[in-house]
């Protein structure tokens, strides 16, 4: 599990450095598909470097928090943004609050937004509890928990709905600060001068400590008007007469939106707040256009060729083996443990010590719809009757035609259309292929398909290929590759059973690198033969695991998915001669 840093000491260490950061809040969805959705949002919106992500709690501390804390558990530990955790105190007793924060403990989150919360909606207010207001809770925490937690608290630019105006709020705030708390969110607001203005009561009333901004783009118009309505909130007269304007055209809002947005950030950043707190409603793109507008987060252009782990410890990872490109999370699962990634290189100790996949890799896949994913993978499988119905299905899922491979979680790479129909050949043939590149022989870095990196070098690829097949097409194949030097071959059978041509004496083969200015030579995919007996494993499993329980009882699809995964082997073939190689065309002669 993600040892959590406190966000506390991280917010004075960046605010000292006078550079504007961002953090993003979450909630969570209601069904399993909005969580898979949002799983994808949040890892598309690591590359804007959020200081961390917080998820709100349902109103009235409703038990359906149990997925808040699970999504938090999975931003923590599989994305390693360090999590704050909303939590609120309307109808706990210190019994059930103690639950939640020991269970906080245990996922090793260390930062909470205490709340009083408001009752929800839909049922009868539930003021019972031990927590009056926000304050009880805080000192409940720090009475408790001592410094266990970094404590974040509510402020209200423009009052809260209930106070008798922003004095009094801040005079309210003043008084949790005292009690413990560490730094401040606040409401959102549309005009940078009402944040500045309570910045300077909070400071006048001797708040000290950091005070985050609430930022939301206006994303729609009804929408906005709902929230601006329900939290009391101010409508500038500029913004009301351009929504006014805009409201029947959704993009115009949109667009608006954003620009609004970004101008109130460089109004705020100008004033010296340079952390900015989103309140991105899991939603995307106007939040990464008013980031990327203030120049905030990374390129867009693919680092490597492979998804990188989000986490800072692993920055410095450049190197994976090929085998895994497309399943980035078993990958992670394997590799949590290693903590160690000297100049980012595949040292020769790596492999034995790959992990099993654990806790963390199952808990990323827990809240996915695992009913309907059966559903669709019976649909396409359990009517299977001959060896050739497999070897089509396979044929579709490297044409891309398929979604839900089990050997591929990330889906079909855009380089692929290049080698797409020799891949489906290959295919009809009885190659049941599961991974593969083509050749590049010096492309631009910049390339909007074989790029990465960045702009400035250029890349090259051998070209690979990864299937199971049969013993026999085995033999045709590993005669071929003896007598081609050029190519390398690797295989097994899931019992064991080895196979191998002109495998050099080193046990790496880079079959990606890239050559930048001023750079060392980067070289981030390889194939290994320690890595592919671990991967081998995983790959065959899938068959018992994933694919044979489809099948109705004795039926002769669950006959052939079964002698698949005890007699095909699992082969991988580089052609080294990245310039004239025709690795696939070969193949497609011998076979
Ligand atoms: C950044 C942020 C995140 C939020 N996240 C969530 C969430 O995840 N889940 C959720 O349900 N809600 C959330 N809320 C909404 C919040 O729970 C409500 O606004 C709630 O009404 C007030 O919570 P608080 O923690 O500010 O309460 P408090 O600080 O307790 O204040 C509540 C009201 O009581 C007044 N007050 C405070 N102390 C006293 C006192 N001693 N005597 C009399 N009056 C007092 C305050 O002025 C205020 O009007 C969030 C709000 C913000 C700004």
């Amino acid at each position: 599990m993600q040892e959590n840093n406190k966000i506390t000491d991280m917010l004075l260490k960046k605010l000292d450095t006078k550079k504007p950061f961002l953090s993003l809040e979450y909630f969570p969805p209601k069904t399993d598909t909005g969580t898979h959705n949002l799983f994808a949002r949040i890892e598309k919106m690591t590359r804007l470097n959020p200081l961390f992500a917080d998820v709100t709690w349902g109103a009235g501390g409703s038990n359906k928090n149990s997925s808040s804390l699970d999504i938090s558990e999975v931003i923590s530990d599989y994305f390693r943004i360090p999590v704050l955790q909303h939590v609120t105190g309307r109808g706990e007793t210190k019994e059930s609050m103690s639950k939640i924060l020991d269970k906080l403990i245990s996922l090793k989150i260390k930062n909470v937004l205490l709340l009083r919360g408001d009752a929800p909606s839909s049922t009868q207010d539930n003021d019972s509890g031990d927590f009056a207001y926000a304050i009880d809770l805080v000192r409940f925490v720090r009475e408790k928990y001592g410094d266990a937690f970094s404590i974040g608290v509510a402020g209200y630019p423009e009052g809260h709905f209930e106070s008798g105006g922003v004095s009094e709020c801040v005079q309210h705030l003043k008084r949790k600060v005292d009690a413990g708390a560490d730094f401040v969110l606040t409401q959102i607001f549309f005009d940078a001068n009402i944040f500045n203005q309570f910045i300077d009561r909070c400071r006048t009333a001797g708040i000290v400590c950091p005070i985050l901004p609430g930022i939301m783009p206006i994303h729609a118009y009804q929408r906005f008007l709902k929230i601006a309505k329900s939290c009391n909130l101010a409508v500038p007269n500029n913004v009301a007469e351009n929504l006014e304007k805009y409201k029947k055209n959704d993009a115009l809002v949109k667009e608006y939106g954003i620009n609004q947005c970004t101008e109130m950030c460089n109004r705020l950043i100008e004033s010296g707040n340079y952390g900015l707190h989103f309140y991105t409603l899991n939603l995307q793109t106007s939040v990464e256009a008013v980031a990327q507008n203030l120049g905030l987060g990374s390129e867009k252009d693919r680092a490597l060729p492979w998804s990188a782990c989000t986490s800072q410890v692993r920055k410095k990872e450049e190197v994976r083996p090929i085998f895994w490109s497309n399943n980035p999370q078993s990958y992670l699962a394997r590799t949590n443990d290693w903590d160690d990634f000297p100049n980012g290189r595949w040292g020769d100790s790596r492999s034995p010590t790959f992990g099993a996949m654990n806790r963390y890799y199952n808990l990323r896949g827990k809240t996915f719809n695992k009913a309907k994913k059966e559903e669709k993978r019976k649909e396409q499988w359990s009517n299977l009757k001959t060896e050739h119905d497999f070897f089509s299905l396979f044929g579709r899922f490297a044409a891309g035609e398929a979604e839900d491979f089990p050997w591929s979680t990330t889906g079909i790479h855009a380089e692929t259309i290049d080698i797409t129909p020799e891949l489906i050949e290959l295919n009809h043939k009885g190659l049941l292929t599961i991974n593969s590149q083509p050749q590049v022989n010096g492309l631009r870095s910049s390339d909007p398909i074989f790029g990465w990196g960045g702009q400035d070098g250029y890349v090259y690829q051998k070209a690979y290929l990864e299937f199971f097949c049969s013993a026999k097409h085995l033999k045709t194949i590993l005669s071929f590759a003896k007598n081609k030097k050029s190519v390398s071959l690797n295989a097994y059978s899931a019992s064991g059973l080895q196979f191998e041509a002109n495998n050099q004496e080193s046990r790496v083969n880079a079959i990606t690198w890239g050559v930048f200015y001023g750079k060392e030579i980067i070289q981030p995919t390889i194939v290994d033969k320690a890595s592919f007996k671990i991967w081998k494993n995983e790959a065959f499993e899938k068959w018992d695991q994933e694919i044979t329980p489809l099948f109705p009882e004795d039926s002769i699809g669950k006959a052939i998915s079964e002698k698949i995964a005890a007699e095909y082997f699992l082969v991988n073939i580089v052609e080294n001669d990245y310039v004239q190689g025709s690795l696939l065309q070969d193949l497609l002669e011998i076979l």
